[in-house]
């Protein structure tokens, strides 16, 4: 049976070492870092991860500001707050919640972001210092599961990893980070999408596979070698009315084949999902210190 990478455990050992650096800021006389998130409209995913952002943010220390705006809230509207955090020294992260209504253009407000204050990562700036393989802020979820996959000691050097999905967000990051030289990387990586041809002989052949494609119980036991590692980023909410809510949260993987195959897998929930607030809260406590650093120099 496979190892079960808990994500609820490496999170918490990392909100604890943040923790203690924002106590020791915090002794020094130093302001605490702060993140704010922008919510707009009444998604219910979505008040649900700026609510647990948030909380996450208060218990290691951090400020936390939610802003919110009715789903009517014009674009630009939204552009003039981006620019004022931007400018507003008290402020050393800030996140967007996607996705935005339609009438708004998601890219130009996540271009409006300062690449220094922008802690998903998801910046122009930020996503070619990642694929230089230079110091920039990593995207979010990809980040927090190379910081899983070192916690539980999964090297990825010299592996085979196939992910699938390309989006902006997970699986083109994730590919890039885990190709890129250094500790958490050194990977032969193989994306696969949409269009990919006979994706099972690809997932065969891996030592890793990182599904990030939406799709409930898409990696099935039978598409992965014995003893592979699987990391399951999928959150799709289905019908369950065995739930008080009415619905559950399923991975892309079906746990239930896979698991007996793999040597170690994500649950869902409890995975990549706590190591994407994980992410988010070191890339702010990392935009902070640069914030600091930008003012004493
Ligand atoms: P996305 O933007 O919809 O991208 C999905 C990707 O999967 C696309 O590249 C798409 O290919 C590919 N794909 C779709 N169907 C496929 C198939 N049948 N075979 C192979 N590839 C296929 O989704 P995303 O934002 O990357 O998110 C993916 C999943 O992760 C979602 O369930 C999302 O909720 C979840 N997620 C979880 C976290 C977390 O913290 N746990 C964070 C972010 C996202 P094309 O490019 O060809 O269309």
């Amino acid at each position: 049976m496979a190892t079960i990478i808990d994500g609820r455990i490496v999170s918490a050992a990392i909100r604890e070492s943040l923790s203690r650096e924002v106590q020791t800021m915090v002794s020094n006389g130093l302001r605490p870092p702060h993140l704010v998130a922008v919510l707009v409209g009444n998604d219910g995913g979505s008040q649900t991860y700026v609510g647990a952002k948030e909380k996450a943010c208060h218990e290691v220390g951090f400020l936390g500001t939610v802003i919110r705006y009715p789903d009517t809230v014009s674009e630009a509207e939204l552009l003039a707050k981006v620019d004022e955090i931007n400018q507003n020294e008290q402020i050393d992260g800030l996140i967007v919640q996607l996705p935005l209504p339609r009438h708004i253009d998601e890219n130009k407000v996540t271009l409006a972001i300062r690449p220094e204050k922008d802690v998903d990562g998801f910046h122009d700036v930020n996503m070619g210092r990642l694929a230089k393989g230079s110091d920039g802020i990593k995207p979010a979820t990809p980040y927090g599961i190379t910081l899983m996959l070192k916690h539980y000691g999964i090297a990825t050097e010299g592996k085979h990893v196939v992910v699938i999905g390309r989006s902006n967000i997970v699986g083109r990051p994730m590919s890039i980070l885990l190709s890129n030289a250094g500790e958490t990387g050194n990977a032969t990586v193989t994306v696969c999408h949409s269009k990919t041809q006979n994706l099972k002989s690809f997932t065969l052949q891996a030592d890793i596979v990182v599904a990030a494609l939406g799709k409930p119980g898409f990696l099935t036991g039978d598409m992965v070698k014995e003893g592979c590692v699987v990391i399951d980023v999928g959150t799709t909410r289905v019908d369950d009315l065995s739930k008080k809510a009415g619905w559950r949260l399923c991975g892309d993987v079906d746990f239930e084949s896979v698991s007996v195959k793999a040597s170690a897998i994500t649950p869902v929930p409890g995975g990549v999902g706590p190591m994407t607030i994980a992410g988010l809260l070191v890339n702010t406590l990392k935009a902070r210190k640069a914030n600091l650093a930008a003012r004493t120099a």
